[in-house]
């Protein structure tokens, strides 16, 4: 189909076919089965966004300040994503995660972050004696005070929107690739009107989940309040005769926007370092900064205790933060129905891939 038939009439629209866009028409449909759904995404397939360039972690919900809505989505969200992958059948694995201490001021900010874990309401998570840590990661060294997270595990994020896009469509919800939303008209009493590179579309609520383009398309509808700033976070990839069964993570420095250089392990057994924190202009920027290379060989060398590796570069992503470079704290998730007829994702950072099941049903709370 190269253009919409005359103008199309539904009850939903979704603009953005990322992994939150997948999760929300999949719980829309299920939750309203007489309303008609379609996801308008501009690029040619789906989770081609910021879906397709993270770590793929399935996190506990150890970082987030307790009552967000990153500490309450993270959680609730891992526990709806294992059962989903397993009845699914996305490739996904409970590979378990450490946070390491190298020194005293580390290892009091580790204690922090697990009181603030708790507090939060996460599980799955443990102090480990030294033995213990020896036993499970034995090529690692120099640790003096280590917490184990039981639940943290890895999934493949392209199989995992594909598979809520499948059940959405199961139920009849409708996906148009290569449809780009640039003209969206509120009206407080009537359907809502989108332009799209592919012909207009009538609607009664419009959920906009384009990830980094998130402040833009709100934009567009006169929401001129949100202002995402792109952060690029770079991947090397690691060589080591040394052995590695878990993600292994340095504690995070509360005053940092990243969690810190970390080794995550995917689907295929690859070891990778990243994502570092960069804030850049463009949200396009996805050029090769080889020239990170030293500072990833001293954050490894700290992380793990050898010189015994070589890293490659391999890849970026690119965060759609609310936090401005100045800020000094994080900024939560916000999912809001800033008018009646829509309703907005922004700042769908990390834990946005975990989150987003838990995402979906916030949003659909608001209808
Ligand atoms: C470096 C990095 C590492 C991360 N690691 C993790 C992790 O390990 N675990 C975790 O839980 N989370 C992680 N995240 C976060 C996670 O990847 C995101 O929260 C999640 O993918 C966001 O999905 P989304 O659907 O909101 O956005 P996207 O995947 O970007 O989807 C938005 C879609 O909207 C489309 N779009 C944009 N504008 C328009 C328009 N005008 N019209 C139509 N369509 C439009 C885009 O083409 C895109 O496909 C990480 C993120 C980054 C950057």
């Amino acid at each position: 189909m190269s253009h919409i038939n005359e103008e199309i009439k539904i009850d939903y629209l979704i603009i953005g076919a990322g992994v939150v866009g997948c999760a929300l028409a999949s719980a829309l449909s299920r939750k309203f089965k007489n309303k008609s759904i379609l996801v308008a995404e501009a690029g040619p397939r789906i989770a081609e966004g910021v879906t397709s360039r993270n770590s793929g972690v399935i996190h506990a919900g150890i970082y987030y300040p307790p009552q967000s809505l990153k500490a309450k989505s993270c959680i609730r969200g891992k526990n709806l994503l294992y059962e989903w992958a397993l009845k699914k059948n996305v490739s996904h694995k409970n590979i378990g995660k450490l946070i390491v201490a190298k020194n005293e001021i580390e290892s009091e900010m580790l204690d922090k972050l697990l009181s603030n874990a708790i507090e939060s309401g996460a599980t799955g998570l443990l102090k480990i004696s030294s033995n213990e840590l020896k036993n499970k990661e034995p090529d690692l060294s120099g640790v003096i005070n280590a917490v184990f997270s039981s639940q943290t595990g890895i999934i493949d994020p392209y199989e995992l929107a594909k598979s809520f896009k499948e059940d959405a469509e199961s139920r009849d919800v409708m996906f148009l690739t290569n449809t780009k939303v640039f003209e969206i008209s509120l009206s407080n009493n009537g359907m809502q009107k989108v332009s799209t590179t592919r012909g207009k579309i009538e609607c009664e609520i419009v959920f906009n989940s384009t990830g980094l383009y998130a402040d833009e398309v709100s934009a567009l509808a006169g929401i001129n309040k949100y202002k995402i700033y792109p952060v690029k976070g770079n991947y090397f990839k690691l060589r080591t005769k040394q052995k590695y069964n878990h993600l292994i993570y340095p504690v995070k420095n509360p005053k940092d926007a990243g969690l810190g250089v970390h080794l995550t392990i995917d689907m295929a057994g690859e070891y990778r370092l990243g994502p570092d924190v960069e804030y850049i202009i463009s949200k396009e920027d996805f050029s090769a900064q080889e020239e990170k290379k030293i500072k990833f060989i001293n954050a490894v060398e700290k992380l793990f205790g050898t010189k015994d590796f070589e890293l490659s570069y391999d890849t970026c992503g690119i965060r759609p933060k609310l936090r401005s470079p100045t800020d000094d704290k994080e900024k939560d998730f916000i999912v809001s129905k800033d008018h009646p007829g829509m309703i907005n994702f922004v700042g769908i950072e990390s834990p946005g891939l975990t989150s987003a099941m838990a995402l979906a049903d916030t949003a659909i709370k608001l209808i």
